[in-house]
């Protein structure tokens, strides 16, 4: 695996790679490592001849500084996984690599509704933040196939709309969510969670299987409600559950049956703020 950490040293590598006619497949990632990342790892692998990995703990998109000063960072660690995927790329780029004019002069895109709703509501700046880095990546490494998790099911659709209104030619491949082995979904905030609160973690899963198991049965608002006191009985401090058309996550209130559905959840287990959602149908 070679190892970059200039913009230009990059291009030019993958330049060389796209002329000889190789095609380019895109993880990015804020690090800390999980099987999660790694099966979208095997996923570009699978689909293209180069695979590039970046690892990039972005300030732009913390609105909780708190948030971004405990981010795990376990740059060793990963490295080693990388290799062990068969990665050929690591872009490893500084902050100043990234942000040479600091955060002042960064742009803003027209993302519309989804930016105002659950996690656009919720972090505000934060999608701003996360499409600054995205993009400024995209523009660095040209793929052809970009792959990112469900996990981030809101994050995805914004992506989306980035590629579209910057024109920007890649194609994003969503991958299914990875879990432990209980269910608990895998993510470097993980590592954050004490004995107790990894115990409590779970409650999201069981929510969401919960919703997934009665969504048929009961009325939308009587869900939303047991799935509240359900995730505040262990420890939880919900920003939001959210049973919402899986297109434009506008809340659904009555469901006929046939529209596509997603449950959506963040909720704070003490300081660590844990998200996760399923399709419903
Ligand atoms: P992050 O490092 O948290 O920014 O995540 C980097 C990429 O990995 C994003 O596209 C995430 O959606 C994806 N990802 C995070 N957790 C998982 C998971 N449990 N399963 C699959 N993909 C994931």
């Amino acid at each position: 695996m070679t190892i970059i950490k200039g913009i230009s040293a990059l291009q030019e590598n993958v330049n060389f790679l796209k002329n000889n006619g190789k095609t380019i497949g895109f993880v990015p990632t804020m690090g800390a490592l999980h099987d999660g990342h790694i099966s979208l790892i095997t996923a570009s692998k699978a689909e293209n001849d180069i695979t590039v990995c970046s690892i990039f703990v972005n300030p732009t998109q913390f609105n909780d500084p708190k948030d971004f000063e405990k981010y795990p960072i376990t740059i060793e660690a990963d490295i080693e996984k990388l290799e062990l995927a068969g990665t050929n790329i690591l872009f490893l780029p500084s902050v100043t690599e990234m942000y040479p004019d600091g955060f002042d002069k960064v742009p803003h895109y027209d993302l519309g509704v989804i930016e105002t709703i659950l996690e656009g509501k919720f972090r505000p700046g934060h999608f701003q933040g996360v499409c600054q880095i995205v993009h400024k990546l995209l523009k660095a490494v040209q793929p052809h196939n970009l792959y990112m998790g469900q996990k981030d099911y809101q994050q995805c659709m914004v992506i989306n709309r980035l590629i579209q209104i910057e024109n920007l030619g890649v194609k994003l491949h969503t991958r299914p969510t990875l879990r432990e082995k209980d269910g608990l979904a895998m993510s470097s905030r993980n590592m954050r969670l004490n004995e107790e609160e990894r115990k409590n973690a779970l409650t999201i899963y069981r929510v969401l299987n919960y919703l997934k198991d009665h969504i048929e049965k009961e009325s939308i608002a009587y869900l939303l409600d047991r799935s509240n006191l359900m995730l505040t009985d262990n420890n939880f401090r919900p920003d939001y559950v959210s049973i919402a058309d899986a297109e434009t996550l506008v809340p659904v209130e009555n469901w006929d049956g046939h529209q596509k559905i997603v449950a959506l959840i963040a909720a704070y287990q003490n300081e660590v703020r844990l998200i996760d959602n399923m399709a419903l149908d």
